[in-house]
């Protein structure tokens, strides 16, 4: 389920994370600290609540505003002369009058939600374009149409790196790939087609979760059903853990394809109970997972994978309608030294013909060629199948949905108006971008990932590199380094493409960058870093982790008190007038109030005054007033002991990265 850390949240908001337990109090909430992880609905909800407080303290405001400042009101009971002051003080205390605890950052939370409705306003009112594609990139959902036909499933491999999902693709194709996928670009059009009994299924030829994510986040869910693959002999991995998570995160169905079970060392039953962990159960064992033991190597069960594939595909009940309008979405893209750009699409509705005018995102043009995912010339290509674009002006990106237009001219103006939403899009900025996402209940990952394309000048220092990254990974929990690639040569505009689409860093080492890909990367938002010395390209992305770590928070004792007279308040009940005899007092922190040894009071401090100032902090050997909204009890005497959360310096990796390299030593 997604969920937030409440210090995540609280940031997200712009409040304090105190501010948000105090609001998670009043939902009876209790006993969170900024680390709890909260789950969707209380985030809802919490959210909800503050969204209503804060109008309220508008409100509020606004009417105090537009009337007479009041006139004091009398102490009712008043033990000393600084009780009017005192009471003056909680009156200052926003939410007071309710009787609820305060909540710290209100006109900065209703800024950000005020924000977040213009946006979402915005949104609604933007050029129709961007809305009908991201409707038109969805699988379609709705009832059936008459004209409907039943639509081949589009899957998708999923897995670990080297547990077999080349391996499967190819012998599925029985094609030889594996040269290609070293070899840069294969004549491939990014997905293949595969009958049996009858009934056609097509593979995404990209596996892997991140070509997959990075589709989706331009709107396109084109995966029908997900096979992960786990190796027998290696078991659940990293990146399996996260494959289940996007499949799971796209709503995909996903069929288990245990490999290698043609090894020696191959245990099944270890996978089995291994994926349990990760909530994949197996059909047998009551779960909704359908699991087929295979050798990608061999093909020993592939038939049984392709009939699950058909069975859980007769389910999803997927259809396409060849007589609709067309629509397509671009898989794979390149530019062809001699076609020109070359757009893989997979055709989702009606029909793509040699001769139309199409948009695909910004680029547009007249299909001059279509091949199919042999490579073979076609005139025509319907519902549910891939094929290869030629005759568009640019490169289009993975993810961008393709629509006829009736002539150039209205192409060119529905690319131009594409670009013009995309750039209003960008113009929205980062942090809104993220609210929207809060607001939609979508929460990021507890591990962040900080995605690498790798350029180096020889093999050699790439790999020595990618052992440091990955060594640096391991240390630093919560950042996971992904090499994203990794490859020998100058930064090309392909690797800014690929940068792009996995939000990745480029770095460079010893290599060199031209003007036309960094223009590329301008236009992109990527970031192209060269070097060349190694242990700077290290410090310099472990100072970036660091930099993007979630920082730690620990409760700690920070200071004591002795409360030496009280202050009764009409209305509001007790203020304790102490002495800090110890470190300090923290509005906002949870105090232990002890008698005799034990405790009578566990909760928060609500406000705390410093002669005639709201304080957020009073250091020991000071006197100050201690007001706890949901503590009346004081006594003379009583001992306030303070704890809070702080945030624990973290270590910073030990290794020591001025090793050199051979390549440097040589220098
Ligand atoms: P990918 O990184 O997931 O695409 O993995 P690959 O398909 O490149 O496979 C990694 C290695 O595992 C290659 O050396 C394959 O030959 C080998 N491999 C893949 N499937 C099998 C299998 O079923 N049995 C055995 N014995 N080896 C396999």
């Amino acid at each position: 389920m997604a969920s937030t850390r409440v210090f995540q949240l609280a940031t997200k908001l712009g409040l304090r994370s105190e501010a948000l337990i105090a609001a998670l109090e009043q939902m009876g909430v209790t006993g969170a600290n900024p680390a709890t992880t909260l789950d969707e609905t209380t985030t809802t909800a919490v959210v909800q609540l503050l969204a209503e407080q804060a109008t309220r303290a508008r409100e509020e405001a606004e009417a105090r505003a537009a009337a007479e400042p009041p006139a004091e009101e009398p102490a009712e009971v008043a033990l000393a002369g600084e009780a009017v002051e005192a009471e003056e003080e909680i009156r200052s205390v926003p939410g007071a009058r309710r009787g609820l605890e305060p909540v710290v950052g209100l006109n900065e939370l209703e800024r950000h939600i005020h924000e977040l409705e213009q946006t979402e306003e915005a949104e609604r009112h933007k050029a129709p374009v961007a809305e009908t594609l991201r409707e038109e990139a969805r699988r379609r959902r709705g009832p059936r149409p008459a004209t409907a036909v039943d639509g081949a499933p589009i899957v998708t491999i999923l897995g670990h790196v080297d547990h077999g999902k080349t391996t499967l693709l190819d012998t599925l194709r029985n094609t030889a790939v594996a040269a290609g996928e070293h070899g840069g670009i294969t004549q491939h059009i990014g997905a293949s087609e595969l009958e049996r009994a009858g009934k056609r299924i097509v593979f995404i030829d990209t596996p892997g979760h991140k070509a997959f994510t990075a589709m989706r986040a331009r709107g396109a869910e084109v995966t029908d059903i997900a096979v992960l693959i786990v190796a027998a002999n290696d078991g659940v991995m990293p990146q399996t853990v996260e494959a289940i998570q996007h499949a799971r995160a796209a709503h995909v169905p996903l069929i288990v394809a245990i490999n290698k079970v043609d090894l020696p060392n191959a245990n099944v039953e270890r996978v089995k109970q291994q994926l349990l962990e990760h909530e994949v159960v197996p059909e047998e064992w009551g779960g909704q997972e359908i699991f087929v033991e295979i050798s990608a190597l061999t093909g020993q069960g592939l038939d049984q994978l392709l009939d699950t594939i058909l069975l859980v595909a007769e389910l999803e009940e997927l259809w396409v309608d060849p007589e609709a309008e067309f629509t397509g979405v671009v898989i794979e893209s390149s530019l062809d030294p001699t076609q020109g750009a070359l757009a893989s699409i997979l055709v989702r509705s009606g029909s793509i013909k040699v001769g139309d005018v199409v948009v695909a995102g910004g680029a547009y043009g007249r299909v001059r060629r279509l091949r199919d995912w042999r490579g073979k010339s076609v005139k025509e290509m319907g519902p549910g199948r891939p094929v290869a674009v030629i005759g568009l002006s640019d490169v289009p990106r993975a993810g961008e949905i393709v629509r006829t237009a009736k002539d150039p001219k209205a192409a060119r103006q529905m690319a131009e108006e594409f670009q013009e939403a995309e750039r209003l899009g960008e113009l929205r900025g980062v942090a809104e971008v993220q609210l929207q996402e809060l607001y939609r209940g979508l929460h990021r990952g507890e591990v962040k990932p900080l995605n690498l394309v790798i350029k180096g000048d020889v093999s050699g220092t790439i790999q020595a590199l990618e052992t440091s990254l990955m060594q640096l990974s391991e240390e630093l929990e919560e950042v996971e380094i992904n090499l994203v690639s990794t490859g020998v040569g100058d930064v090309t505009e392909s690797d800014i493409m690929l940068a792009s689409a996995s939000q990745a860093i480029v770095i460079g080492y010893n290599v060199e960058a031209d003007e036309q890909v960094m223009r590329a990367a301008a236009d992109e938002h990527i970031e192209v870093r060269l070097y060349s010395v190694i242990y700077e390209i290290l410090e310099d992305i472990q100072k970036a982790a660091l930099g993007m770590l979630e920082p730690i928070y620990e409760e700690q004792f920070i200071g004591r008190a002795q409360v030496l007279q009280l202050f009764k308040i009409s209305r509001w009940g007790v203020v304790a007038g102490c002495r800090i005899t110890d470190g300090r007092l923290q509005r906002g922190a949870r105090i232990e109030v002890k008698r005799d040894g034990e405790i009578v009071f566990d909760g928060q401090l609500t406000s705390l005054r410093r002669l005639k100032d709201e304080v957020s902090t009073a250091e020991a050997p000071n006197e100050c007033g201690v007001y706890a909204a949901n503590f009346r009890g004081w006594a003379e005497g009583d001992v306030i002991e303070a704890y809070a959360q702080v945030e624990i310096e973290r270590k910073r990796p030990t290794t020591d990265w001025r090793v050199s390299t051979p390549e440097e030593s040589r220098t």
